[in-house]
């Protein structure tokens, strides 16, 4: 049997019909760049996340450089971000003209552990990007009072987490704002790159649409300059369809990951956790092991792909490499060395993940 780690056509045929017809419909409207249909999907989005405004934009890369921008955030300034996560938290940071300082991260959950935020503050520290990791909400209650002890910002980033929840309340709501990605393998996914930004700031979501356009709010009236980060109307036109079923395949997700769960349990390895404050969208299903390479390269063997998140944490990579890091991030050193990440898509079937179960359990023998 083969297991692919994503199969995106699967979820494409259940709805081929609806998202045909809304792609048509662009076509033949000759509708390539701009239109209502943008608006529509901000709003529906907006009001999905619990959030006052939304902004669509290129990707959930520009939308987190463009946050900070909105911020105010620049030259001579710290942004704290966590030490194990995809570099998007950092390279912004760093694209901005400020300054990434890693944290290192929760032994179980791999979130930004807010312990180690408190000790790299000083005066020039000005944010705080927050990544739900695989799915999985951080410590908002804890990150949010530090920020504001210290009067700090607090971005979240929620390329992995669209729909999950910290008590109650969804992630991208929480911090002072949200940054999406809909990159095609997302629990949203559009088909091609986008991404989006919400807040309950009017001044921060102007100055972000602002940003996304050139520094235009109308044509012309360019009150800053921007650039150009704007969301395909074919891929608001996807994601409009495809927001519908997110509580159903979110739901989805769960349901696999406890089966996981179920057949996993007592092996040797660490299975993913989901604090009690969280609902946790398993984007990706991340498990710890010894000899974590031989295990990847058996499954590869016996069809199963998996994947590494992240192979190379962020302060050991090299365009970090001359930064004065403060610490050892030993909890990242450790995720490096030990997560595997196992196939988890909406449309894996029970008999895929049984299969993949029984493979793992061989090679752990
Ligand atoms: C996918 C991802 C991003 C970047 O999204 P793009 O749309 O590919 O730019 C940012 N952060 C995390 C944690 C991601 O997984």
């Amino acid at each position: 049997m083969k297991v692919p780690f994503v199969d995106l056509k699967r979820q494409y045929l259940q709805i081929k019909p609806e998202v045909d017809q809304a792609i048509q419909q662009r076509l033949e409207r000759a509708e390539f760049v701009g239109g209502d249909i943008i608006h529509e999907f901000e709003q529906a989005f907006a009001e999905f996340i619990g959030a006052k405004h939304c902004i669509a934009c290129g990707n959930g890369t520009d939308s987190i450089e463009i946050l900070l921008r909105a911020f105010g955030i620049g030259v001579g300034d710290e942004v704290i971000v966590p030490a194990h996560t995809w570099i998007t938290a950092s390279e912004t940071v760093s694209f901005v003209g400020a300054k990434p300082v890693f944290a290192d991260v929760e032994p179980l959950t791999y979130t930004i552990d807010p312990l180690r935020i408190v000790e790299l503050i000083n005066k020039n520290t000005k944010a705080i990007i927050v990544v739900h990791l695989a799915g999985c909400p951080a410590k908002m209650d804890e990150i949010l009072n530090i920020a504001k002890e210290y009067n700090l910002m607090v971005i979240e980033d929620v390329a992995q987490a669209h729909n999950s929840e910290y008590l109650g309340q969804k992630t991208g709501s929480i911090g002072h704002a949200g940054s999406f990605s809909f990159y095609p393998s997302k629990n949203l996914g559009a088909y091609g790159d986008a991404g989006a930004m919400v807040t309950d700031d009017p001044e921060i979501a102007e100055r972000a649409r602002a940003l996304a356009n050139h520094g235009q709010l109308e044509k012309h009236n360019h009150i800053l300059e921007g650039r150009n980060s704007r969301m395909d109307p074919i891929q608001s036109a996807v994601l409009l369809v495809k927001l519908k079923y997110l509580n159903q395949w979110t739901n989805s997700r769960i349901r696999l990951a406890t089966h996981y769960a179920d057949l996993l349990g007592g092996l040797d390895v660490q299975l993913p956790v989901v604090p009690s404050y969280a609902k946790h969208v398993f984007h990706l299903y991340m498990i710890q092991l010894e000899k974590r390479n031989e295990v990847k390269s058996y499954l590869d063997k016996s069809g199963i792909t998996t994947n590494i998140h992240y192979p190379v944490a962020l302060p050991f990579l090299k365009p970090y490499a001359g930064n004065n890091h403060q610490g050892e991030f030993p909890v990242a050193r450790s995720a490096q060395d030990r997560l595997l990440s196992l196939p988890l898509f909406p449309e894996l079937t029970d008999d895929e993940l049984g299969y993949v179960c029984q493979v793992l359990k061989e090679a752990l023998i």
